[in-house]
């Protein structure tokens, strides 16, 4: 028998699984990516769209640490649309509508290119081990597959259930088996496990909608790419649309209840809050009748459509009558029809921060494995774990970014530290810091860790360096130039409409105006052509919203200083006899690894942070003493 032997194992090929092969074998690692189907790679199970609120950010950093979701979703887009893009920059969201068909080809085209990654069709039954260490996974067919590290992204495979209506069958997703064996392997395994739910709409065939009903939706001009090295001139192809449902929407739905799986109690995981189904909207809200239905076309010639906004788990009969309400839909034809699937998720509070199972050692668990929901949430995760399987194989310090340094992080803190008991999807207000993590900077933030990780080309790099020092010196010349109010200023001042000037003030003040840009600079003396011109649009956002940031880094700072403290590997809680029960049973179960985390789980108080600390410093400058001690011992006396 073949011996396949590997560094890194990546079980499941959804948005999580390609992500954390390509990272590791991009990074020199032997990896192999095992998957049920190897045409479905990265299939989008539910809407044919990247990005979105906070999403879209997170495909930027993605790609600025290496990634690839951003050039997959540039060479496959079919409508590009920036969401918030009338807000401030700290919300701007990029999303694209995707060709649902291309994108898994292009996936799988991109993974076949890397050297070091093999792609395997088959199902994983089992995770192997010796002592409590990951050696590899068993495959049904018998297989065996030796690895040092193994990734654990089986989506919504694990003990899956589809429900339509009333009827249930097993299934990761409709088409699709489910990953019982698996599942049984990881009960077995004692890995902590709970149940989610996700649903989705009916698909619907494009020729049977009544488009001139429709409210067209354009896509942005230009349309802007995700990847900041983007490989094709991204295009808007298609168009999207709008409609609503409305009052007899409503009846046809509430009507149906009893026949619904989640009213009547078949249904026991937790559904995603913020994508509930059609039938939780009118149940929770009844007197809203009106919601919106993006009609979103799955691909440039595709004859199916996906109506964004009705996800539901009702039977096809009751699909096809509250779709026959809506305007433009009133002669729809279901292609698929909706359905809810309920899944095992794994606690993502027994992970370590860098993705590692506290159970396994050397097993990672990155995706919907872990509680979130979305493509883009998956993806992220892979490849960070990607990352620290490669970093331990390595026996090198595992990869954690900060709060403060990416929507990653703040995520993976977030499912670590507080865990989940509902989907969780990432928004700009799960941020502290969301003014610093702009989709507009992204790899002057990331780029720097791609590059040192061997995930980023040097030239892109260097790329960045240069344009930091022409913000460094724009900055300076900003705050020292000062403009003095003669005739031609005001003049300038008022075609510009920039209200008025009475006094010399430094250009950094006038860029702070309203209306105000780095492109009106050359009119106020300073020749800004040298000037990158992403260099110039940093330079201008950091200046309009000086005074947020540079309050968001004082409150960065006072945050590290809680980071930096680490609590010692293994600490015993149960010593502390001053500390609350509730506070010892969660410090016990999360075992945060420093101050700053143990500070962020929910339900812990200031004092039983201050209790915790007190003991360690005490604990701490015992031992220090009694090696002081001992050192004393071991020295001879004169
Ligand atoms: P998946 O994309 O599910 O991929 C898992 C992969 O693992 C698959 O390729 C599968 O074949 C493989 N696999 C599993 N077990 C094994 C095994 N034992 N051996 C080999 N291969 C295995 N997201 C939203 O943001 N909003 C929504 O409204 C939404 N609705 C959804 C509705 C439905 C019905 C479904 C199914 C998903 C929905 N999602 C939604 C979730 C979205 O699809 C996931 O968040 C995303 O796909 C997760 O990516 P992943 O890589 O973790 O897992």
């Amino acid at each position: 028998m073949v011996e396949l032997f590997y560094d890194v194992i990546v079980i499941g090929g959804g948005h999580a699984g390609c992500e954390a092969a390509a990272a590791a074998a991009n990074m020199g690692a032997k990896t192999a990516l095992v998957s049920f189907c190897l045409n479905s790679l990265a299939l989008m199970s539910c809407n044919p769209a990247i990005g979105g609120v906070a999403k879209g950010n997170l495909v930027r950093e993605i790609d600025a640490l290496g990634g690839i979701m951003g050039f997959v979703a540039d060479e496959t887009g079919i409508h590009f649309r920036t969401l918030n893009a009338s807000k401030g920059p700290a919300v701007h969201s990029p999303r694209c509508q995707s060709d649902y068909r291309e994108y898994p080809r292009a996936m799988r085209r991109r993974l076949e290119r890397i050297p070091a990654l093999d792609l395997i069709e088959g199902e994983v039954a089992a995770v192997l081990l010796e002592a409590q260490c990951v050696a590899g996974v068993g495959l049904q067919d018998g297989t065996q597959l030796q690895g040092r590290t193994v990734i654990l992204t089986s989506g919504t495979f694990l003990g899956g259930l589809l429900h339509f209506g009333l009827t249930t069958q097993a299934g990761g997703r409709i088409d699709d088996p489910a990953s019982n064996r698996l599942s049984e392997n990881l009960h077995e395994l004692q890995m902590p496990l709970g149940r989610l739910k996700t649903g989705t709409p009916a698909r619907l065939l494009k020729s049977s909608i009544n488009f001139s009903k429709l409210e067209p939706q354009p896509g942005d001009e230009p349309p802007l790419p995700f990847s900041y090295h983007p490989e094709v001139q991204v295009q808007n192809k298609i168009q999207c649309y709008l409609t609503r449902t409305n009052e007899r929407t409503r009846d046809a739905i509430m009507n149906n209840l009893d026949k619904s799986p989640l009213y009547t109690g078949k249904i026991v995981g937790v559904g995603p809050r913020y994508c509930p189904s059609i039938e939780d909207k009118y149940h929770r809200f009844p007197d809203k009748t009106a919601h919106h239905v993006f009609i979103e076309p799955m691909g440039v010639d595709d004859e199916w459509v996906y109506p964004n906004g009705i996800s539901t788990s009702l039977p096809l009969e009751v699909q096809y009558e509250y779709i026959h309400t809506i305007p433009g839909l009133e002669n729809a034809i279901i292609a698929k029809p909706g359905y809810a699937v309920e899944y095992d998720y794994a606690d993502p509070q027994n992970l370590y921060p860098w993705l590692e199972s506290k159970t396994v050692r050397n097993l990672f668990l990155a995706g919907q494995i872990n509680g979130t929901t979305g493509y883009e949430e998956a993806a992220a995760q892979g490849l960070m774990a990607g990352i620290n399987a490669v970093l331990k194989t390595r026996g090198e310090e595992p990869f954690i970014l900060g709060r403060e340094e990416a929507y990653i992080a703040v995520m993976i803190d977030d499912l670590v530290t507080k865990g989940t008991h509902e989907p969780y999807r990432l928004f700009t207000s799960s941020a502290e810091h969301r003014l610093l993590l702009r989709r507009d900077n992204a790899d002057f933030r990331l780029m720097e860790h791609g590059y040192r990780l061997g995930l980023v080309p040097r030239a892109w790099q260097e790329e960045i360096l240069a344009w930091k020092m022409q913000m460094a010196e724009l900055h300076e010349q900003l705050a020292h130039r000062i403009i003095t109010p003669t005739d031609s200023v005001r003049e300038q001042f008022g075609e510009l409409d920039l209200g008025e000037i009475s006094h010399p003030t430094s250009l950094q003040q006038i860029l702070r105006r309203t209306n105000m840009k780095v492109q009106f600079l050359d009119r106020f003396g300073l020749d800004t052509r040298h000037f990158h011109p992403r260099a110039l649009e940093q330079v201008e956002i950091e200046t309009k919203y000086q005074g947020y940031i540079e309050q968001q880094y004082r409150q960065i700072e006072e945050d590290r200083k809680a980071d930096r403290r680490v609590i010692p590997d293994g600490f015993d809680y149960s010593q502390i006899r001053a500390m609350r029960n509730e506070a010892r049973e969660k410090f016990q179960r999360v075992r945060p690894r420093t101050i700053g985390q143990a500070a962020r789980i929910p339900g812990i108080f200031p004092a039983d942070i201050t209790v915790l600390w007190i003991h360690i410093l005490k604990e701490n400058k015992e031992k220090n003493t009694e090696a002081e001690l001992e050192q004393e011992e071991a020295v001879p006396s004169s």
